[in-house]
């Protein structure tokens, strides 16, 4: 029978080719083995980052994402199809369905979760690096409080269009997000895949930058990780690498120089967002535990009510309200989050 240990001959046969490449080797091959990583978010980044290193072998992939899978994800979210937008299925879940049968040697932890300071704590609970998947600033400047002040490494990666960019933050030895952006662009400001587009080369650009970051990182060769900014652009076919190995100690940085995390302590962060790409918002209530079977009954008759063990979905009139056992919804047909927040208590109630 064969030997499923990380270690044993028999697993490190099928990673020959990359144990092949010296600068990594057998004994690189092993510290991945030994690795863990979260991948936060699975859409387009987190799909190819989340694939890359299942298949590398990293001992644990843990993959959190908030959201559930629609048509409009299938041209570049690479780890989902058509049978997963019909069960409804929320991303992680799914994501975790296909790396299972692509390397059952990996531990595959998915989270159903929006990602807030409440919860990133446990999120990240062992992990040695976090891989950044998500669609918005929100969410990363919280990453980056988490990470800075645990001293956790973790990759920025961000895709719009046909551009993209990428960097990897070692806390205390290299810039960090706020180092480079001392604010958190408010809602609104910047462009989103909604308004701009984007194209799925771009992304498989960026996350290969980051999966090779973070597979220089678990396997312990932190002397090779990028010192750079790097932004890409491939419609002009422009790769530019901005120098930013002496940006931290140029700044007076709130979070790495004045360890100051208003993210992580909750000051800063809304308890609703308008989604990238969509028209919907996501509402979350924190300490809520619903029963969506319950809730199926007591909306008979409402509208049209769907449900699988992860979610309820509920269309009625021209929305569609999403409902998660932890009392988080994603209101579709409205980018108004006061209108959404009218639906949510009109049908689901708190
Ligand atoms: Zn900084």
């Amino acid at each position: 029978m064969a030997d499923s240990t990380p270690s044993s001959p028999q697993t490190l046969d099928r990673y020959i080719r990359q144990i092949r490449y010296a600068p990594l080797g057998q004994a690189g091959q092993e510290r991945l083995a030994a690795g863990k990583v979260l991948v936060c978010g699975c859409g387009a980044l987190g799909s190819m980052l989340a694939n890359i290193l299942v298949r590398a072998g990293v001992g644990l992939v843990r993959i959190v994402d908030r959201d559930f899978v629609e048509t409009n994800n299938l041209q570049r979210q690479t780890l989902f199809n058509e049978e997963d937008v019909a069960a409804q299925l929320p991303k992680a879940i799914a994501a975790a369905e296909k790396l299972r049968k692509i390397n059952s040697q990996v531990a595959i932890e998915p989270i159903v979760a929006d990602v807030n300071h409440t919860n990133i704590e446990t999120l990240c609970d062992g992990v040695d690096a976090i891989v950044d998947g998500t669609d918005n600033f929100e969410t990363r400047f919280l990453v980056n409080d988490f990470a800075v002040d645990r001293g956790l490494p973790w990759v920025y990666g961000g895709c719009l269009g046909a551009e993209g960019q990428t960097m990897t933050i070692l806390p205390g030895e290299t810039a960090c997000l706020r180092c480079l952006m001392n604010e958190c662009p408010p809602p609104g400001t910047m462009p989103t895949c909604d308004t701009a587009g984007i194209l799925a080369p771009i992304v498989g650009v960026i996350a290969s930058i980051q999966a090779i970051e973070a597979i220089k990182i678990l396997s312990g060769h932190r002397e090779a990780i990028s010192r750079h900014l790097t932004v890409v652009e491939l419609w002009d076919s422009c790769i530019r690498q901005v120098n930013i190995a002496s940006l931290r100690d140029h700044v007076d940085c709130p979070a790495c120089k004045r360890r100051e995390f208003p993210w992580l302590a909750g000051r800063e962060g809304s308890r609703s967002a308008v989604l990238c790409g969509r028209n919907a918002v996501q509402l979350t209530h924190s300490g809520l535990s619903l029963s969506l079977e319950q809730l199926a009954r007591q909306l008979e008759g409402v509208g049209q009510v769907t449900r699988n063990p992860f979610l309820l979905r509920l269309k009625v009139d021209q929305y569609e309200l999403t409902v998660f056992p932890d009392g988080r919804a994603i209101v579709g047909g409205t980018s108004d989050v006061a209108a959404a927040r009218t639906l949510y208590a009109k049908y689901i109630g708190h």
